[in-house]
């Protein structure tokens, strides 16, 4: 069970890390607002491509538009002929009439009758404005506690997703009020809610409303639950009150059934219109200045996108009483868990396609671009499902982010990419038994080396060759022979300086490039190297040489005299290897070219040996092999 555990986790373990990381990570941008915006113009596209819903029957608006504006006898208009249109309502009795507009002051002439008409409506519900700036609400409406704020959580783009059911006084600097005995003293409910509740109320159907905003309210057919921050695009602390998101009836939220306020006016309103209706009076004059903008105006916003605030007020009482009564589903957001979780998933399917693409690519069929153009379509294919998929859950009233997963995807497979890039190249520089460079990596190696001329003038190349090995393999079997080939590369790696380069050279022969080395030390390393390979003590009873594995080193150095070509470097190496084994194999050898360097190929050569002793040229074949420490000069 652990070994196969450990398998897949070996195997998905840079998936799994990579995704997570980049999830955490896109995750806190997100905590702090940055992906708001980017969430929310997804949300308005996936609102504006929803079919609209049926007008709601149950709302009946009078309105005051551009038109009636310049028919009436005057505007504001006086309290006497608010008092008629009031009485003229409240006549086919309504369930609730709200007055959404500001009256704070009295505009005569008929205050005292308007008052009389207002404390005879019981119905009636006034507006105030709590927060900045703060506009009373009418006089008489406030002593007679029949007032609601209509202000309304408004995002950095001015466009009104949200409402608000409630507020609690703390939030507004404003007292505990006992005002309504239904509710806690802390509370105070918005216009849209206070007209629901009157009209529920009037049905026996009571809300248990409460004071913490995580307290869901179980109210008739519906369960409201408050936004409480990090939902959606929204940051932490940017949804103060008792809020919801809101979820417009359709492509027009003016859609709702409307009438004239002059028609109320002069008595030309069927009779029965108003019967057992929400009746909400407000205006729809743009140029009266009460309007809001929805996720319905697509881009910069403008005036003649305006939405009047009535129509906004009309929506909210809709939804409330519609998911009260009908049991019409909330649009809700994620919450952060399961943004995070959904996030989470996502950047793991983007590199799980990613990976998909990689493997079935089989590396040596790559055409240049071919990987990249394929990664970047399952990108685009892999973000189209996230919008996709987002917009089947939100058509199903679940908000779920939308940019978070896609930048998270998008940015784990990045990071992916990069790092199989990397490895693709050190695969195609490294050897595969032994993890050395490989020829090509050496050959591009030692050309660098060699184009830079403060490099060549010290580059010394030592070729290293097994000695009888292919006895080994004879002796020990092949599997044995690998073991060793990868004991002995160990070693080289071990023994040289970091500044050099060790290369599998080609079957038991290894070449190391090592720049910025005189002769004198390259002889150091490669006596080094031969001690270091005889120490091992690996067996090896069919040697000639020894009674373990032994090496030969044959060295060239640019500092011995001039090359024309890094080949002729490796030709010289080549010589004195071979010199090596001639003179008795677990040796090195240096070739000092009497003629010209670039005659190299002339048999002039001396070879520095270990029999040259008056150079204190060491070699490993001068020590006793009967022992593990093969010399006691110091290197
Ligand atoms: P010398 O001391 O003259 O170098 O003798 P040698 O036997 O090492 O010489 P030779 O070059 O003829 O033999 C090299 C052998 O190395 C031949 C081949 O079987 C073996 N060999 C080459 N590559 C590998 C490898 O990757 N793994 C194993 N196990 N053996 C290899
Ligand atoms: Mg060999
Ligand atoms: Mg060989």
């Amino acid at each position: 069970m652990r070994i196969v555990f450990n398998r897949v986790w070996e195997k998905y373990r840079s998936i799994l890390t990579v995704s997570t990381g980049v999830t955490l990570f896109v995750a806190a941008f997100g905590y702090l607002g940055a992906l708001q915006s980017l969430e929310l113009s997804f949300y308005d596209a996936f609102m504006r491509s929803r079919p609209p819903e049926a007008i709601d029957p149950r709302i009946v608006l009078v309105t005051v538009d551009e038109a009636t504006l310049t028919r009436l006898p005057r505007w504001p208009l006086s309290d006497a002929d608010l008092a008629r249109v009031i009485e003229a309502i409240a006549a086919q009795s309504p369930d609730v009439i709200g007055l959404n507009l500001y009256r704070n002051v009295p505009i005569n002439p008929g205050t005292e009758r308007w008052q009389e008409v207002a404390r005879q409506t019981e119905n009636l519900i006034g507006v105030e404005k709590i927060g900045f700036p703060k506009v009373d609400p009418p006089k008489i409406l406030a002593e007679l506690n029949r007032v609601a704020f209509v202000d309304v959580p408004l995002d950095l783009d001015q466009r009104q997703r949200r409402a608000f059911l409630s507020v609690r006084t703390s939030e507004i600097g404003q007292r505990d009020s006992v005002a309504d005995p239904d509710l806690p003293n802390n509370i105070r409910l918005s216009f849209a809610m206070q007209l629901s509740k009157v009209y529920l109320d009037k049905r026996g159907i009571h809300p248990e409303i409460s004071q913490a905003r995580q307290t869901i309210i179980p109210w008739g057919k519906a369960r409201f639950q408050s936004l409480i921050g990090y939902e959606g695009g929204y940051a932490y602390g940017s949804v103060p009150g008792y809020q919801i998101l809101l979820d417009y009836r359709g492509r027009q939220p003016e859609q709702f059934i409307t009438i004239s306020l002059e028609d109320v006016l002069y008595d030309r309103v069927p009779l029965g219109t108003f019967t057992g209706k929400i009746v909400v009076l407000g205006t729809t004059a743009i140029s009266l200045e009460n309007f809001l903008y929805t996720p319905y105006v697509y881009g910069a916003i403008s005036a003649e996108h305006a939405t009047p605030s009535l129509y906004i007020q009309a929506n909210i009482v809709s939804q409330i009483i519609s998911a009260v009564l009908d049991g019409r589903e909330f649009l809700r957001a994620a919450k952060p868990t399961v943004a995070l979780l959904w996030t989470w998933c996502w950047t793991i399917a983007f590199n799980v396609a990613y990976w998909a693409i990689v493997m079935h690519q089989a590396a040596p069929k790559l055409r240049p671009g071919s990987l990249e153009r394929q990664l970047i379509l399952g990108a685009v294919a892999t973000s189209l499902i996230v919008v996709i998929t987002s917009y089947l859950c939100f058509r199903n009233h679940l908000w779920l982010p939308t940019v978070a997963p896609t930048l998270a995807g998008l940015g784990a497979g990045l990071i992916m990419l990069v790092r199989q890039r990397s490895s693709f190249a050190r695969l195609a520089t490294t050897d595969g038994l032994t993890k050395l460079a490989n020829r090509r990596y050496f050959d591009m190696f030692l050309d660098q080396c060699w184009n830079d001329k403060k490099t060549r003038r010290d580059l010394s190349l030592l070729l290293c060759d097994v000695d009888f090995f292919k006895r080994y393999n004879d002796t020990y079997g092949h599997q044995a022979g690998d073991t060793c080939l990868v004991t002995v590369a160990e070693v080289l790696d071990e023994v040289v300086r970091k500044s050099d380069l060790v290369a599998r050279y080609g079957g038991e022969e290894f070449a190391i490039v090592m720049p910025g080395c005189s002769i004198e030390l390259a002889e150091r390393i490669a006596d080094k190297i031969c001690r270091a390979v005889y120490q091992l003590n690996v067996e090896h009873r069919s040697s000639e040489v020894a009674d373990r594995v032994t090496i030969s080193c044959g060295i060239a150095s640019t500092g011995l005299g001039r090359f024309d070509q890094t080949y002729d470097l490796i030709e010289e190496a080549d010589r004195a290897l071979y010199l090596a084994k001639q003179e008795g194999r677990n040796c090195y050898r240096v070739l000092y070219s009497l003629a010209s360097p670039t005659s190299t190929s002339s048999t002039s050569q001396l070879a520095r040996s270990h029999s040259d002793s008056e150079t204190q040229h060491i070699n490993a074949v001068d020590q006793p092999h009967t022992t593990d420490q093969p010399t006691d000069r110091p290197l």
